[in-house]
């Protein structure tokens, strides 16, 4: 299938060639912790999940890797050269002063890996509340950077300056050397000599004495009396912000060059243009990332939606209705979420949440239908669907497209409004549309089917889903010999039982 996709990178809609298909290496920018998840930041991580699920729908093996900031992201990082006080610290100032009204959120907040571990946990449940299958993969375990300044911070770093690409500057500090990079700008349009005229101001005047350009940015900064601070040849302190996802990416996805890499439109620059800069700097490759693609703000009253402005609803928020006035359904807001095109602006409205209501309310009905039903659906690999029904057809050509999910929501919605009554045709359907928009239950994919080549095809049946969650549910509830039980009519169907940290997983070849 010809998939496109828009490339920051070249400023065009560019087909869309995975180096190693049918495998996909992505890497998403994820959240710092210093404070709970806004639905703006999620406006981006569930665009990062639709992209994946589409890749996974149209035949890929996605290995997706979004990293956890714990560290090292300073309160005036939209600077190219950072600065300001690490947000770590800055949260345990605001948690202690929020301790002071009564309200002690984390019980130790001088602890900034307390601090970290809260927000981060916090995010994963939302994380899980929103479907984000990265979520469920990695329960508890999304990387953190912390974990990573050892064992691939510092060794970057240390090649940086063995290439010249960096520098210890009088200071002490290190810093990247932009001179020593030529595409340095490449990505933004902010090229040096623009950097020099002040680039809107995101160089800073104040930072630019020890540093041989004004866009140099940060790599290590030795601090020895910071709250988060570990060993380095530079002495005792911690990373800048954007050696993290450099180095997080080429260790967990064990390459130079990945295919995609995302993040939200304020992460263009400096961050991703400094990350192009280290890893190319290191690998001495010319292409960190194939793709960049890059996701539009999620705005209140026409104004980015930001933790630093104070002007943000978070996911809890929302659900528990203290935005709106009533409570609101995870699905609910994920559809709102995932509705708009990721290069467009998306206006968080009431109205708009009533629409994504009536929206959702429309599919639970349609699945109501199909689940009330007593069909029993047989295997068939998602291309052989594909070949049945144009509507598949058409929501998976949409996406393909630079993912069009207008295009793709308006194939399955026209589809619905033509009053479907064949329910076969409305379980395959329903459900792979769903592989993708994650709306309904059962989406989770605890049935792999397998093609005679091996390939993940994709999950189509229902019935031995939901004997998957139920032997979950007999193990959490110690019934062995419920669980037992299950099990041996799953694998009386001709699957492949196996527990995994995700829970029960069924596979099954086909012939
Ligand atoms: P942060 O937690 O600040 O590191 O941000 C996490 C991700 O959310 C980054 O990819 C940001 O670009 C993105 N982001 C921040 N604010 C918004 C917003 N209002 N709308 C969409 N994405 C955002
Ligand atoms: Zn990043």
């Amino acid at each position: 299938m010809d998939i496109r996709f828009y490339n920051t990178l070249t400023h065009r809609v560019e087909p869309f060639t995975p180096i190693d298909a049918p495998n996909v290496y992505m890497y998403n920018c994820g959240p710092t912790v210093y404070d709970y998840a806004h639905i703006g930041n999620f406006r981006t991580f569930v665009f990062a999940d639709v992209l994946r699920r589409f890749l996974e729908l149209a035949g890929h093996k996605v290995h997706q890797v979004m990293n956890i900031t714990d560290v090292g992201h300073m309160t005036d990082d939209q600077l190219a050269d950072g600065g300001g006080e690490d947000k770590m610290a800055a949260a345990a100032t605001r948690l202690k002063e929020s301790k002071k009204d009564g309200r002690a959120l984390v019980e130790n907040p001088d602890d900034p890996y307390a601090v970290a571990e809260f927000f981060t946990t916090a995010f994963i449940d939302d994380a899980k509340r929103l479907n984000l299958k990265i979520a469920d993969e990695y329960p508890g375990q999304m990387p953190r950077a912390t974990d990573h300044v050892e064992p691939s911070m510092i060794p970057m770093i240390r090649s940086l300056i063995e290439k010249d690409h960096a520098y210890v500057a009088d200071d002490g500090a290190v810093y990247f050397s932009v001179q020593s990079f030529p595409e340095y700008g490449k990505l933004s349009g902010n090229s040096l000599d623009h950097l020099k005229g002040g680039a809107g101001g995101r160089v800073q005047d104040s930072h630019q004495t020890h540093k041989r350009h004004p866009a140099d940015f940060l790599l290590w900064k030795p601090d020895a009396s910071h709250l988060m601070k570990w060993d380095s040849p530079w002495g005792e302190g911690y990373p800048g912000w954007h050696i993290e996802c450099s180095a997080m990416a080429r260790a967990l996805l064990q390459r130079d060059t990945i295919d995609i890499h995302t993040g939200g439109e304020d992460n263009i620059f400096p961050h991703h243009e400094c990350e192009i800069a280290q890893t190319c700097g290191a690998t001495g490759h010319d292409r960190f990332a194939n793709f960049w693609l890059h996701s539009r703000f999620l705005l209140v009253e026409g104004e980015k939606m930001s933790k630093s402005k104070g002007n943000f609803h978070t996911v809890r928020d929302v659900l528990e209705g203290k935005v709106t006035g009533r409570p609101v359904d995870p699905a609910v807001l994920r559809f709102e979420l995932l509705k708009g095109h990721y290069r467009s602006n998306i206006n968080f409205t009431a109205k708009g949440l009533a629409d994504s209501a009536s929206a959702v309310d429309r599919l639970r009905t349609a699945e109501r239908a199909v689940s009330a039903s007593s069909i029993h659906v047989s295997m068939r690999t998602i291309d052989n669907i594909d070949a049945e029904y144009s509507v598949i057809n058409e929501f998976k050509a949409a996406l393909s497209e630079d993912l069009n999910i207008s295009g793709a929501l308006g194939v399955l919605f026209s589809w619905l409004k033509s009053n479907p009554t064949n329910l076969i045709e409305m379980h395959d359907i329903l459900t792979i549309t769903n592989e993708v928009l994650a709306i309904l239950p059962g989406s989770d994919a605890y049935v792999i089917i397998k093609d005679n080549t091996g390939t993940h095809v994709g999950s189509v049946d229902q019935d031995i889903k939901m004997k998957c969650k139920a032997l979950d549910d007999a193990r959490v509830a110690k019934d062995y010999d419920k669980s037992d039980a299950i099990r041996k009519e799953i694998e009386s169907a001709g699957y492949e039982v196996k527990t995994t940290k995700k829970g029960t997983v069924a596979s099954k070849r086909l012939a």
